[in-house]
């Protein structure tokens, strides 16, 4: 079967490609959105917890998280839908003189490219998080603006109004090639059909590897495996997303925030990581992560954990995203999201359809020359 022409053939549905197809409906391009499973956001945008913030160390990713963080945060004023935005913040602890350090040297950096974000000390922090442990606690920062939404309903909201603007989805449909002719895309091929086109986009999440090599392009993206979980709703106890970035055996940092329904939601990043694709919960997960949070915060030790799961981050070697084309002109990428698709999708959706519309700001220029895919890959970000 083949379809009429697209302007746009997006590969996924997920945290990136929903919100794509609907920056690209609103700018009047006409879409196709493909993915193989059932519906909207049931790849990794599933599996992440809802925390959405512009604290980053990178300028890119500031300026992407600022924006997104605004379309969270307007979302339900401009078109109704309860996303479950919670403007909690964010805040890093410091229980050691080199993490506070770091902060002090990132925030001018945060600040300058518009973050709301200070130093606080330990009596302005145990005000924040009333609860925290005292013992040796130094301050850290406060971003105010940052916040935690639902990424389930942020999908199907980008999903329902991408759809009422035109763009078409395909679900349960797997794309299993491109075809191309001098150096063009000409059509994507699925299980189905093919749809011919005059651009793509691969938005694959952690099989993004797949879809580049369909147009011969090794994409530096590899999957990393890793865990979250949730308590038993309670009355508040703290607003922000407290994150921690001290290491300990077995595991990076970690961080935790109370959703907006009174569930403790939490993750933590395996040191050394968990390469591959292996989405089994493990039994070393909460026992790691219930030490590390109870340590920190001792009255969590009353929570019941109602459920764990585990889902994929898929990483670059920097820790930061690849929006470039690739191979052919016509073929995008928004790829390699790590652990910030889901806070990251919104502004991304509007720069690659910025980008594929020959529209970008000067803003997005800076954005695209950071994250472009010859990049060097040598630094590694300090907040991931
Ligand atoms: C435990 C955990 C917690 C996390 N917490 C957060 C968080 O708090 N905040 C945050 O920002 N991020 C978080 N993340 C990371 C976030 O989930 C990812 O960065 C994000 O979902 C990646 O977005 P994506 O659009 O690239 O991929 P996905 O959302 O996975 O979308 C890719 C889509 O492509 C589809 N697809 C792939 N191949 C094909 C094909 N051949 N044909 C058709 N369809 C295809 C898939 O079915 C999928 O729906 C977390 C991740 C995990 C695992």
């Amino acid at each position: 079967m083949t379809s009429r022409n697209y302007d746009v053939v997006i590969v996924g549905a997920g945290s990136v490609g929903a919100p794509l197809a609907m920056s690209l409906s609103e700018a009047g391009v006409s879409v196709l959105c493909i993915d193989r499973e059932a519906s909207a956001g049931q790849g990794n945008n599933k599996c992440a917890i809802g925390g959405a913030r512009a604290t980053h160390s990178e300028r890119a990713k500031v300026i992407l998280g600022l924006r997104s963080l605004e379309v969270f945060r307007n979302w339900k004023d401009d078109y109704g839908d309860d996303i479950g935005w919670y403007q909690g913040g964010y805040t890093y602890v410091a229980y050691d003189g080199d993490t506070l350090e770091l902060f002090r040297n990132n925030v001018p950096l945060q600040q300058e490219a518009g973050l709301n974000i200070r130093i606080i000390d330990s009596r302005e922090m145990l005000r924040l998080v009333p609860g925290i442990n005292p013992e040796g606690l130094l301050g850290g920062t406060y971003s105010r603006e940052d916040g935690s939404a639902n990424p389930m309903k942020c999908c199907y909201a980008f999903h329902r109004r991408a759809s009422a603007l035109g763009a078409e989805f395909r679900f349960g449909e797997t794309v299993t090639g491109l075809e191309s002719s001098d150096s063009s895309v000409t059509a994507v091929v699925t299980d189905r059909g093919s749809y011919s086109c005059g651009s793509v986009v691969n938005c694959a999440g952690s099989f993004a590897t797949q879809i580049g090599r369909m147009d011969g392009v090794d994409l530096p993206v590899a999957p990393e495996s890793h865990e979250a979980g949730i308590t038993e709703p309670v009355a508040r106890l703290f607003d922000p997303m407290v994150v921690d970035i001290r290491k300990a055996p077995g595991s990076a940092n970690y961080y935790f925030y109370q959703h907006d329904t009174g569930q403790v939601v939490f993750c933590i990043t395996p040191e050394p990581p968990i390469p591959g694709t292996d989405i089994r919960e493990t039994s070393v997960f909460l026992p790691q992560v219930a030490a590390r949070m109870t340590q920190l915060y001792p009255r969590l030790a009353n929570l019941k954990v109602r459920r764990v799961w585990r889902g994929i981050y898929p990483m670059t070697p920097d820790g930061a995203p690849i929006l470039d084309s690739c191979g052919p002109d016509n073929h995008y990428v928004a790829v390699g999201m790590c652990g910030q698709g889901f806070m990251l999708g919104p502004g991304i959706g509007e720069v690659m359809a910025r980008l594929i519309t020959g529209s970008s700001t000067d803003d997005d220029r800076v954005v695209l020359q950071d994250l472009r895919l010859d990049r060097a890959y040598s630094s590694e970000e300090a907040l991931k």
